[in-house]
């Protein structure tokens, strides 16, 4: 029997049983890859570029003036009756969720939100088989793609507020000059 590749759509199986009573999820900015950019663009969705460089979707309230009120995360445009409505071409930062990245200057530690249900429901056994299928499937999604999330990931936290968040860190990649490198698995 072969086993079925892990991808973004059965990364956390059963997760959605979950999703369905939970409604904490898609605050957030959305933040895009270049090629998401480009595609939310053709399909006439709404995304904002900030500071030049970074596209995410605009989710934002307005001020009495008119301006985009920026700094406050939005509840996502396209989150409706606890689901997201754009399923297939939603951003890999949403596929992947709850994987989180969190960065320390140039360190990325990659984990698991812990303050998502689908987590804290899980039992110890459960935890520790989904640990060793999201360090599986890091491992073994395509490299260059990878790099260009964490690239993306690391321009927004340059420019982004602290925020706090607990997450079961997993692995953690070093920034040389093009590149993530792996340096250490937490599981
Ligand atoms: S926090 Fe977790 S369980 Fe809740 S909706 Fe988001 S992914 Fe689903
Ligand atoms: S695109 Fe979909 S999954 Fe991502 S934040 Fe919006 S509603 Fe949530």
């Amino acid at each position: 029997m072969s086993i079925p590749k892990i991808n973004t759509k059965n990364l956390f199986p059963n997760i959605s049983e979950t999703c369905k009573n939970c409604n904490t999820c898609c605050n957030t900015y959305g933040w895009l890859l270049k090629r998401e950019s480009e595609k939310f663009i053709k399909n006439g969705y709404p995304i904002v570029q900030i500071n030049k460089s970074l596209f995410c979707i605009d989710s934002f309230k307005m001020d009495s003036k008119g301006n985009l009120i920026l700094d406050k995360i939005p509840r996502c445009k396209f989150y409706k009756q606890r689901q997201c409505l754009i399923q297939d071409e939603k951003p890999f930062d949403c596929k992947i969720f709850p994987i989180k990245v969190k960065f320390y200057e140039d360190t990325c530690i990659l984990g698991l939100s812990l303050g998502c249900k689908y987590i804290s429901n899980l039992n110890d056994k459960e935890k520790n088989k989904l640990y060793k299928r999201v360090i599986s499937f890091i491992n073994n999604y395509p490299k260059k793609e990878l790099i260009e999330y964490l690239d993306l990931m690391y321009k927004v936290y340059l420019i982004s507020k602290p925020k706090r968040f607990w997450m079961k860190k997993l692995m953690s990649f070093k920034k040389n000059e093009c590149s993530w490198n792996l340096i250490s698995l937490h599981n």
